[in-house]
């Protein structure tokens, strides 16, 4: 099957060519208004980045979306879940405000935020699934309730899983806690590069699983939940999973979870990747390193694997930026993902979610027509 994936680029010429206009226009284009019955709750997935970074996707332009969904008579709500590891964003109270820091208050993105996993991260509903891991997972209950889904994602690379982009946010992002932590069952380990003893991972662990002992860097592994957080900020490398075993049934793990997200909303959600900022780490990291590709465009469809294909490809077939963390692939046609993390295969995703019958890999790239897009 061939699935339709939406694009515009970043040409403008006119009032009508900025980039709320190609969101509102690419919500037609992509048939969004079918996806929305009238006074449906229509939740509005997002990442609302993480105390620190700046490139998440702007309140303003989901104020597009936004208007677009109440138009179509859907009643739109902003959410996201609580993260695994402490930070901005691990309980309600904290992700509201940083919410709210990052400009998702009514008053610019036009509609209320509501964390979906609750309080504490524990109103959670089970959805049963047929993967090679889980025959259940575990679904944020406000996602999971909601009639419709609109899924906003800023599209950028990640540390174990090559990018991140509509497949991630919906595994992880619409997780509660505890699905996170069966998604992530590997272990970190101390692998044999030198340690500079900075102690920048042993802040960031959230299960307290580091310890430095006499310039050595040890692993509690009963501890360690697999968050990946330690190996994103050491600038030694000195911390590692082993990432043959360890990354492909992670991937595996993390696509079932998205099937659960996904499959109660067939006919009802639609996704939105973001090509803007392309930065070498997810949203989760508290800054915004250099992105490393120049800014591509917008992207819409209603097949979350068809979108994540063709922004893969799309990132792909452009030019590396230098002075950024990409150390190989400048070249058009080179693997931008792995020029940064080379351990990563971003195409599992892809694959286990066709596997999964969740959407299609194989995609025709509609560019808008009027304007440059
Ligand atoms: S992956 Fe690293 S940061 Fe995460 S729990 Fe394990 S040791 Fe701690
Ligand atoms: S972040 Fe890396 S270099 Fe710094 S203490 Fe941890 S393992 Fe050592």
């Amino acid at each position: 099957m061939v699935a339709e994936v939406f694009f515009s680029d970043l040409r403008a010429r006119s009032e009508a060519e900025n980039k709320v206009t190609r969101l509102r226009r690419l919500f037609s284009e992509a048939g969004f208004p079918q996806l929305i019955r009238e006074r449906d709750l229509t939740a509005v997935k997002l990442h609302f980045g993480e105390r620190g970074m700046d490139t998440f996707v702007s309140p303003v332009l989901v104020r597009a979306v936004v208007d677009r969904i109440r138009e179509a008579g859907g009643r739109p709500f902003l959410t996201d879940t609580a993260t695994l590891y402490s930070g901005s964003r691990s309980n309600a109270v904290d992700h509201l405000t940083t919410a709210v820091l990052h400009g998702f208050d009514y008053s610019v993105a036009g509609a209320p935020v509501i964390i979906a996993d609750g309080l504490r991260s524990t109103h959670v509903v089970e959805v049963p699934v047929q993967g090679r891991h889980f025959s259940r997972v575990l679904v944020a209950g406000d996602i999971a309730a909601a009639d419709s889904m609109i899924v906003i994602s800023h599209y950028k690379g990640h540390n174990l899983t090559g990018f991140g982009g509509a497949l991630k946010n919906l595994a992880m992002g619409c997780a509660p806690a505890a699905g996170k932590r069966e998604m992530h069952a590997a272990k970190a380990m101390a692998a044999e590069a030198e340690c500079q003893g900075c102690g920048t991972c042993i802040a960031v662990c959230p299960s307290g699983a580091l310890s430095l002992t006499a310039g050595t860097m040890a692993v509690d592994r009963d501890r360690c939940i697999g968050c990946g957080e330690c190996m994103t900020v050491c600038p030694d490398g000195t911390l590692e999973f082993d990432w043959e075993v360890d990354l492909p049934p992670f991937i595996e793990r993390m696509m079932e979870y998205a099937l659960g997200a996904f499959q109660g909303k067939k006919g009802r959600i639609g996704f939105y990747n973001l090509l803007l900022s392309v930065t070498p780490d997810c949203d989760c990291v508290p800054w915004s390193d250099a992105p490393i590709v120049p800014d591509i465009g917008i992207l819409a469809s209603t097949d979350p694997v068809a979108i994540d294909a063709a922004s893969l490809d799309l990132v792909n077939s452009g030019i590396g930026l230098p002075r950024t963390l990409l150390r190989h692939g400048h070249d058009r046609g080179g693997d931008k993902f792995r020029g940064i993390w080379p351990h990563t295969d971003g195409e599992q995703q892809l694959r286990y979610a066709e596997h999964l019958g969740m959407g299609s890999r194989t995609y025709r790239l509609v560019r808008l027509e009027g304007g440059k897009g």
